[in-house]
């Protein structure tokens, strides 16, 4: 059994370096990660094919995020960085360095479970200095777009709250609740697998998007049920939501609050994020 933080207050780094490679969502296209050890706070990317200083993560560095969460990093951009996000932050890490080749995260399975078995492959260390100071939240703070909210709380502990609402008869209504520690989020979210529709598969290939999506790396539903069984959780859509919210609050850190949120989107996130990320200075 790895080894991990029992909270997310204290700083932690990676023991050693780890690589994984694999075809991006949306590009297809095949691109290599790095995992290594830093000793300062946050994440930070640099390249593997272009010798630049490493960029520490930020919510201002979000671009265009209607399916994923893509990042613009001085004159290169950088997608689908969510599931990866939320496995570093979500298992305790704060200090990592990530070097990338391409310009996508690869998908691998879809949820966060790979990142976290290369993870758990070198384990966790404490860092030499302390992570970036948690959010703490004074009053309660609130997003929306369209009918979809986002409402953070003033709390002890942190807790995700998720509830989505699709006409789909496979999916319907599922909320889900978790009062989020490394190991819940290893056990409870990080298998969630991203998940889409068949009849918006062909308008998305059709707009040059999902090119590296087939039946191993998401959830196929039709509406009735699901095209490529069995899920891992009943729930398994609403919690691989909470998996991208955890992904798109690694950029800030996590709040000490409560967060709710309805029928949640990328760019909804990264509102609350930005929102976070501004209160904290
Ligand atoms: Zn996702």
């Amino acid at each position: 059994m790895p080894i991990r933080p029992a909270n997310y207050e204290d700083g932690w780094t990676l023991a050693g370096t780890v690589v994984r490679r694999g075809i991006g969502l949306h590009t297809g296209e095949s691109s290599e990660v790095h995992l290594l050890p830093s000793q300062k706070a946050g994440f930070h990317v640099s390249w593997l094919d272009e010798s630049t200083d490493p960029i520490t993560l930020e919510p201002s560095h979000v671009r265009g995020s209607s399916l994923c969460t893509t990042l613009q990093l001085g004159s290169r951009k950088l997608a689908t960085v969510e599931h990866l996000l939320a496995a570093l932050g979500g298992c305790g890490l704060s200090h990592v360095d990530i070097k990338v080749s391409g310009q996508e995260v690869p998908l691998l399975d879809g949820s966060a479970l790979n990142w976290i078995e290369a993870i758990d492959d070198v384990g966790l260390v404490p860092a030499s200095s302390p992570r970036k100071r948690l959010l703490e939240i004074e009053h309660p703070l609130t997003c929306s777009r369209g009918n979809s909210v986002i409402a953070v709380t003033p709390a002890k502990t942190f807790t995700l709250v998720a509830v989505i609402d699709f006409p789909q008869k496979a999916i319907g209504h599922q909320i889900f609740s978790i009062e989020l520690t490394p190991d819940r989020f290893v056990k409870e979210i990080a298998p969630a697998r991203t998940f889409g529709f068949v009849d918006q598969v062909e308008q998305l290939r059709a707009s040059g998007l999902i090119k590296g999506a087939t039946l191993d790396n998401a959830l196929v539903c039709n509406g009735e049920g699901w095209i490529n069984p069995p899920l891992r959780f009943p729930d398994e859509p609403v919690r691989h939501k909470l998996l991208d919210l955890i992904g798109d609050l690694a950029l800030v850190g996590f709040p000490q609050a409560q967060v709710l949120v309805y029928k949640g989107s990328h760019q909804l996130h990264t509102d609350l994020a930005v929102a976070l990320f501004n209160s904290s200075f």
